[in-house]
């Protein structure tokens, strides 16, 4: 049985018709979540690492600084992981493993951080991550600065078109992390290239960590996408359509998992912050 501590790491603003389409406009905030999951065993571990101050120095060179025009930032150096770990007493070296959903820069700007941990992502997200550079990269929401490259080879990869364990309703087959089913990876396809989420066995009940899969919780009741204009920057809008459908419909069968989207408000507002 694992605990999980979701953590707000910094948000940008965007306007709420482009999260979530049929929304009356205004600006949205949009907090990057990660989990910091403990496991009796295998120790710490994270999932995703949100936004850090560095992202702002890899933001700085044309053509990524488009990126702050696009999602105005504001970060605050305490909310940095490595600093709220540090704020519970705990060194990166006590961090064992550290799980990218996918490369987008608001899950991965804190990676750096834990040099010692092992990354465990996608073999698809790390090819595109290591392949795609200026303004491509830039037009996916990869900042190429954040990946680094020292880590790749140790990277522990998924196989995620290739998965074999137990399926969960609607969302298919799973990656049994460690062997003893408390952290099962599954696909989250359309969003992002090798996007995956988690399914945690916690001491609170099961918890589904959905990264981008869906931006809000409202968006998997109503089943309603993204804007059309997101189908610009995401890897398959078709993908990411039925993706948001089965994160529907796999809330329905399991009502009894607590889904998590990394950025939605009502998560946020659930951390009493
Ligand atoms: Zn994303
Ligand atoms: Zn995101």
């Amino acid at each position: 049985m694992l605990t999980l501590e979701l953590l707000d790491t910094g948000m940008c603003v965007v306007p709420a018709p482009l999260v979530m389409r049929g929304s009356a406009w205004r600006q949205m905030d949009c907090h990057a979540l990660v989990g910091l999951i403990r496991h009796p065993r295998h120790g710490l571990i994270l999932f995703d690492t949100g936004y850090a101050p560095r992202i702002l120095t890899a933001t700085e060179p044309w053509p990524y600084r488009l990126y702050r025009y696009a999602t105005p930032l504001h970060l605050r150096p305490e909310l940095a992981l490595v600093n709220q770990l540090a704020a519970r007493g705990i060194t990166p070296a006590e961090v064992g493993h550290v799980i990218i959903s996918h490369l987008h820069a608001d899950h991965l700007a804190g990676l750096a951080d834990f040099p010692a941990a092992t990354m465990v992502i996608a073999a698809q997200a790390l090819q595109a991550g290591l392949t795609l550079n200026g303004v491509a990269a830039l037009q996916r929401g990869y900042i190429p600065a954040l990946l680094p490259r020292q880590r790749v080879g140790k990277a522990l990869t998924v196989p995620l078109g290739h998965l074999r364990g137990p399926a969960l309703p609607h969302l298919g087959p799973t990656h049994d992390l460690f062997g003893d089913g408390s952290i099962r990876l599954l696909a989250l396809p359309g969003h992002a290239y090798g996007q995956m989420g988690a399914l945690l066995q916690t001491t609170d009940g099961p918890v589904l960590l959905a990264a981008d899969g869906a931006w809000t919780s409202r968006a998997i009741r109503e089943g309603r996408p993204p804007a059309r204009l997101i189908n610009l920057i995401v890897d398959d809008p078709r993908a990411l359509r039925a993706t948001l459908n089965k994160l529907r419909a796999f809330a329905k069968a399991r009502p009894d998992v607590r889904i998590v989207p990394c950025h939605c408000p009502e998560v946020f507002a659930s951390l009493g912050g």
